[in-house]
């Protein structure tokens, strides 16, 4: 960085361009120096303009490694890019350190199967210990990371999403949520991970696709009233049976009567050819064409009233096991007959909440059927898709089971795959904001195309947000219930949790579970006890809070909107929409908490193959880096590819090109230190002004100054425009092709004399190719910030004091 800074250096110019050296020694400069904080202070009184920057909190739930650090380059390039622009930007670290990824990490150290072995096994309390350990374990590895690539983050005024300080600040958005009725507690369907023995939201759910092998189960309904007419249905969830209530068809279809044997079976006129092929049944004819709306009314035997007296009773009404019109029903895969469990499924849920069916979800808070399952009661959901086959099988209503692979959403974390329960939650009614939401995130500039659009589409979606989450190191969901009289309330401070208090077990408590659990309440209402809902916030929520969390009211005045974020495309469901929905929600206003946002690609291996353990081709930066020069990465991870492109990471190719790039820029420097030096070149004296009054220019000097003036233009707006690859193209073009291949050869002969009378046209090339190099180190040094310092240190600084 070229802020006027006293220097002190001990660093030279050597002979071999050995960048490992190099950079130790850079970095050994800047921490002697104060660098970074010596440039913010300067920053800080010298600015035109600033600009906010709010931290994407890392999670410190694992060792960084090469995907993680694309990121953090692009961010360093920007913050440089924009501190060399006299702007004044908050790049203050931040660290994510609850949630499901640092329990997760914690269960794994501590040899807990799952949630609740763990807390049986060791407490609470000790859980969390064990929580904040880890963090501040990985914490160091990603500052160790930061450090070694050169990033100029302040690390001094990180923040940490689990302080009490910051917890406080997140809870203001609940209360705005409160206050405009936009939170609250609702029975839905919501997605649920097994493993992890929690609700997952919406958001979440898309961050999981993967392919899955599950039954493929075909089956068949016999129609009330009728001794062998059927409907065929088919289901990748046998265990839905069990809740299952109505059974869908697409009311503007055909559907056809097929004699199949002595039996006749409905399905869907479209799918009668393959699904016979399908069963492997030659012999069958088509008896009669219908309209799905012909069908809807039409009850059905329900096979399990025996198994399930729960589902006898509700047989009773009249809707309860009949034929149902959706036109979600769809009729080109399957049976085109779907069958609906509403406490198992959004549409399903949907389906029955249009008519008004009474809610048959017969689970326990661990998500195992309860007692109103009958003789599936005590089962995990998934555990009973074999009985249920065996209990179709039982009376002669199995048609087929096999199996299929297809794609289906697995928990992010634990890749467990998820289920769909009605559970009772805590919900932030998105969905009524959605128009604001979309207004805000247009006015957003993403830089391409692909990822806004993937954005959008996300977005439009617009459904509630299920914030709260089963489990114990997150902050806490600040509501108190009334035991006496169900009287709710929302606490969203330290200070008024010790006003209202009826019992505080401690003066000095922090706003975690279990310390938190054991306040209760006085309510306002009847006086009674007022017990804390047991939740934890959705860990998005958390780091969606930051732009009002981590900053004091004065900062986010001044700061919010934020400038430019960057962030991996899967951010898109993640930080990107927790921060602007809860944006929307504080301020009331369509607008988001940014103002631009660049979506990265995501980084493979060589192969092109995701980076993963079970692969064992994890690439651990702090081991990279310890062999690797973080300059020519750095370089590498901005020239290689588009920042929204896929990028595959083969360590060999850092030795290529992006290697003689750099090099060739050092041994540029070499050659004209080697030269400037021995004619006594003083670049306070021997300008390009002067070499024009003394009409010492050449053609090829005036050549090679007016392509440089094209590469710093072309640069700027490319590296302004996030076409990182383009703008480094553009110094790699000029720096190995038009300065060291043509230029250079151009120029030789004229320092090879040392003629007093030839004396002006050699400082003249002094000149042009001291203004020329300085201002590629100058530009490069969003890129590669050690060749940078190096150089300026040892060639700029030291020729001339005044920089
Ligand atoms: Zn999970
Ligand atoms: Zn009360």
């Amino acid at each position: 960085m070229t802020a006027k800074f006293k220097a002190n250096s001990n660093l030279s110019l050597a002979q071999k361009y050995n960048p490992l050296e190099l950079e130790n020694e850079v970095r050994a400069f800047w921490e002697k120096n104060k660098t970074l904080k010596t440039i913010s202070e300067y920053r800080e009184k010298n600015n035109k303009k600033t600009l906010g920057y709010v931290e994407g909190p890392p999670t410190l739930n694992g060792i960084p490694h090469v995907g993680h650090a694309r990121g953090r380059v692009i961010k360093d390039f920007h913050f440089r890019l924009k501190t060399m622009q006299n702007y004044a930007v908050s790049f203050w670290a931040g660290w994510d350190t609850q949630g499901l990824p640092v329990e997760l990490e914690v269960e794994k150290t501590l040899g807990a199967k799952n949630k609740k072995e763990l807390i049986e096994k060791v407490g609470e309390e000790r859980f969390v210990e064990e929580c904040k350990k880890s963090i501040m374990k990985y914490h160091r590895l990603w500052v160790e990371a930061d450090t070694l690539l050169g990033m100029f983050i302040d690390h001094d005024k990180a923040y940490f999403t689990h302080q009490d300080r910051y917890i406080e600040r997140e809870w203001q958005y609940l209360r705005r949520a409160w206050e405009q009725n936009m939170l609250g507690e609702g029975h839905y369907v919501v997605a649920y991970c097994p493993h992890c023995q929690t609700s997952l939201s919406n958001a979440e759910v898309g961050l999981g696709y993967k392919e899955v092998e599950d039954p493929s189960m075909y089956f068949k309904f016999k129609i009330c009233g009728k001794e062998s007419d059927f409907f065929v249905v088919w289901t990748t969830m046998p265990f839905t049976l069990i809740t299952d209530l109505i059974i869908g068809v697409n009311p503007n279809e055909d559907y056809s009567r097929v004699k199949v044997g002595s039996e006749t079976w409905i399905l869907a006129k479209a799918r009668v050819e393959p699904i016979m092929q399908e069963l492997e049944i030659d012999n069958f004819k088509i008896d009669e064409t219908l309209k799905g709306k012909d069908l809807v009314g039409t009850k059905y035997d329900y096979p399990f009233k025996d198994l399930i007296p729960k589902q006898a009773e509700l047989d009773q009404h009249p809707l309860i096991h009949s034929v149902v019109a959706e036109d979600f029903v769809d009729v080109t895969t399957a049976t085109g007959i779907v069958h609906l469990a509403p406490a198992n499924g959004e549409d399903d849920y949907a389906a029955a909440q249009k008519r008004d069916l009474p809610m048959f979800a017969p689970f326990d808070e661990q998500a195992l059927f309860s007692e109103d399952a009958g003789k599936f009661s005590g089962y995990f959901v998934r555990k009973t898709d074999s009985m249920v086959v065996e209990e179709l099988k039982d009376r002669g209503l199995l048609l087929k089971i096999g199996t299929v692979k297809h794609e289906y959403p697995t928990c992010w974390r634990s890749h467990h795959k998820l289920v769909w329960l009605a559970r009772r939650e805590y919900f932030i009614w998105t969905n009524k904001i959605n128009d604001k939401v979309m207004e805000a995130a247009q006015k957003v500039k993403y830089f391409y195309d692909s990822p806004k659009n993937r954005f959008f589409s996300f977005l439009k979606e617009g459904k509630p947000w299920c914030i709260s989450r089963d489990r114990v190191w997150g902050s806490p969901l600040p509501i108190w219930v009334c035991e006496k009289c169900g009287e709710k309330t929302l606490v969203a401070s330290k200070k008024e949790l010790r006003e209202k208090a009826l019992e505080f077990p401690n003066h000095d408590f922090e706003l975690h579970k279990p310390w938190i659990d054991r306040i209760v309440l006085k309510c306002d209402k009847c006086g009674g006890r007022m017990i804390r809902e047991s939740f934890v916030l959705d860990v998005w929520h958390n780091s969606g809070a930051s732009p009002y969390a981590r900053f004091t009211d004065q900062e986010f005045k001044e700061l919010v909107p934020t400038h430019f974020l960057t962030e991996a495309v899967d951010q898109t469901r993640g930080w990107a929409n927790s921060l602007l929905l809860e944006h929307i929600i504080y301020t009331g206003k369509p607008e988001a908490p940014y103002q631009e946002f660049l979506f990265q690609g995501f980084v493979l291996d060589a192969k092109g193959r995701k980076m993963s353990k079970s692969l064992g081709n994890v690439l651990e930066i702090n081991k990279l880096l310890h062999e690797r020069s973080a300059d020519i990465t750095r370089f590498y991870f901005m020239w290689k590819c588009s920042p929204i492109d896929s990028m595959n990471f083969d360590p060999n190719e850092l030795k290529g090109r992006p290697y003689q790039v750099l090099s060739t820029l050092y041994y540029l420097h070499n050659f004209f230190m080697q030269n400037a030096k021995y004619d006594n070149f003083d670049p306070k004296k021997h300008t390009l002004q002067w070499a024009i009054k003394e009409d010492a220019l050449n053609p090829p000097d005036m050549w090679l100054l007016s392509k440089l003036q094209g590469v710093v233009r072309e640069f700027t707006v490319m590296a302004e425009e996030c076409e990182f690859n383009s703008a480094l193209s553009k110094l790699e073009d000029f720096i190995v092709n038009i300065l060291s291949r043509e230029y250079v050869p151009m120029i030789r002969k004229d320092l090879w004399s040392d003629d007093p009378e030839t004396l002006n046209r050699r400082l003249a090339v002094y000149s042009t190719l001291w203004y020329s190099l300085k201002t590629l180190v100058l530009l490069s040094n969003p890129a590669t910030p050690y060749l940078s310092e190096a150089l300026f240190q040892t060639v700029y600084k030291l020729m001339d004091d005044s920089l």
